[in-house]
């Protein structure tokens, strides 16, 4: 016997139920992005390799082991399934020369892809919003991004989400910096396990960010950064504390809180929850002023985020339950010649009005087709034979609060009316969020 084909381990299909709800969830976003003045912007989902490796950097765990990356069969180019989007957000703004008049702003949402072990909150296909700003040099836009997410949280009605907040200063301090830890580690280089030995020379900052349990310890006693810092650096970092103490967001300064990505410097924050398990991270993000020049464009501070939309789609559903879905407003019911020539043209008109309708496709005795309008969560049906449709009428039967609305028999052109009319009683209509 043939074997049914299966999705690919750790990419999952979003079937209706929770895709509607991702809609909504959209919804919100595109206009909380917007009120902060961000733009949309889309991406390709495959880039060149060297993107990449030139972005991330080629110690990182993204680039060492989770990329997809493959040959184009037909040219041998080298090719990458994205497994971030800001590598490709600077690519663009760099080919495209946006941001040479006017700093930008810009978002994003969609699939990103890692070959990581799939677990809860974890996955190989997963989808990210980033949000990103190039062209600010100041603290200014580093703690409005702080404070979108604050915002967002309110918005989705989650709480307990909390703030962490760093300071990776530039990197010729971390240069200082990177030989003090080195020192310390191999002086403790019986506590490392092997990824971070075999890191111990390419890329000691990354150690701190290990998820090594085991590693704890020697990683919370090792020197800190934020103790080396210029005069400049800290001013920013002050800077952007300032504007959180006086927007009352509450954060925790973290001296050991690196992102796992090289083209960070200055301010670093995550947004973090302690009801997700082990993937408790929703959103990471910060400075990242030397991307832009490393990727052989002019100069151009930037700063951004990017948020996992399934820890944070878990994170409402555990916290305000699944919404219900949006309604149908009518299930349309016909049987017969003359009904069956209206029926068409009835729904259109109805949808003209912004009226939603399940056209009973299939046909089917009036009986059958009502048993599907009941099944359909419809509000409505509207039920049209040859008796309605000769005198243009057709029977408007509610199927749900009989008592309060009665079936009826009305002109067709005052359906929609009449069901409008009914929808200003009620103050749920379509409401998911
Ligand atoms: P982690 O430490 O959890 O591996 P990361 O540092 O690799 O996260 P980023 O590259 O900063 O993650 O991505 C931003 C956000 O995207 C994360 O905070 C998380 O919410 C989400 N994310 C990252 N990897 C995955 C994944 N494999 N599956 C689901 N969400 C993810
Ligand atoms: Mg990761």
């Amino acid at each position: 016997m043939n074997q049914t084909v299966r999705s690919v381990r750790g990419m999952n299909d979003v079937l209706p139920a929770e895709a509607e709800f991702w809609d909504v969830f959209e919804d919100v976003i595109r206009s909380w992005a917007k009120a902060y003045g961000y733009r949309p912007i889309r991406l390709p989902i495959v880039e060149p390799t060297p993107l990449f490796k030139r972005a991330i950097g080629e110690v990182t765990d993204i680039v060492e082991k989770e990329m997809y990356s493959f040959e184009d069969s037909l040219n041998g180019e080298k090719l990458t399934l994205r497994p971030e989007g800001t590598a490709g957000c600077a690519r663009a703004v760099i080919q495209h020369h946006l941001a040479s008049q006017r700093p930008q702003r810009l978002y994003y949402m969609g699939p990103m892809f890692r070959h990581e072990r799939p677990q809860k909150g974890r996955y190989r296909q997963f989808n990210q919003i980033g949000v990103e700003s190039f062209g600010f040099f100041g603290p200014d836009i580093d703690a409005e991004q702080i404070l979108m997410g604050a915002r967002l949280w309110g918005d989705l009605g989650l709480s307990g989400i909390e703030l962490q907040i760093n300071s990776l200063g530039q990197p010729e301090e971390r240069v200082r910096y990177r030989v003090e830890l080195v020192d310390y580690f191999e002086k403790h280089a019986d506590s490392l396990d092997e990824e971070a030995k075999r890191r111990l020379h390419t890329n000691p900052l990354r150690i701190l960010d290990s998820k090594n349990p085991a590693m704890r310890e020697v990683i919370s006693n090792s020197p800190r950064l934020i103790d080396g810092l210029s005069v400049e650096s800290m001013a920013h970092f002050e800077g952007v504390q300032k504007i959180l103490r006086d927007a009352g967001i509450p954060y925790t300064v973290d001296p050991r809180l690196v992102r796992g990505l090289d083209y960070y410097n200055l301010t670093v924050f995550e947004w973090v929850t302690d009801r997700l398990g082990a993937q408790g991270t929703v959103c990471a993000g910060g400075r990242y002023d030397g991307l832009v020049g490393q990727l052989g464009g002019k100069p151009l501070p930037a700063c951004g985020f990017a948020m996992g939309v399934e820890r944070l789609m878990a994170l409402v559903q555990e916290s305000n339950g699944v919404p219900s879905s949006p309604e149908i407003d009518v299930y349309l019911v016909y049987q017969g010649g003359v009904a069956e020539e209206l029926a068409p043209r009835v729904a259109e008109g109805l949808r003209d009005r912004g009226i939603s309708v399940l056209f009973n496709c299939g046909g089917g005795t009036f009986k059958s087709q009502m048993k599907k309008a009941d099944a359909s969560g419809a509000l409505y049906a509207v039920i049209i034979g040859d008796d309605e449709a000769r005198e243009s009428e057709a029977m408007l039967k509610p199927l749900r609060d009989e008592g309060k609305y009665p079936q009826k028999r009305i002109a067709i052109d005052s359906i929609a009316d009449e069901i409008m009319k009914s929808f200003l009683d009620e103050d749920d209509f379509n409401g998911c969020l």
